[in-house]
């Protein structure tokens, strides 16, 4: 998934769910663009990611909204 540096400000071009460039903004080119299928790779990294988290946060459950419970279906957008 290298896709090379940005045209514009010359960074390499990050994992990133939108079509521009996370450093300078600009619109990257097609060739430059994730796919469908990657772009599902990329959010699927994000969400292991995010659990992880969540699990390491799991001793400040107390914290949270009492409405939450640890029985709540995990609600991650995989629609997509
Ligand atoms: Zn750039």
């Amino acid at each position: 998934m290298d896709k090379g540096d940005c045209f514009s400000c010359g960074r390499k071009i990050q994992k990133t769910l939108t079509s521009t460039c996370i450093y300078c903004g600009e619109p990257l080119p097609e060739s430059q663009l994730f796919s469908e299928e990657e772009i599902k790779q990329i959010q699927k990294e994000k969400n292991a990611r995010d659990m992880a988290r969540a699990k390491h946060n799991d001793s400040n459950r107390a914290d949270f909204s009492p409405y939450s419970s640890p029985e709540s279906p995990c609600d991650f957008d995989l629609s997509w």
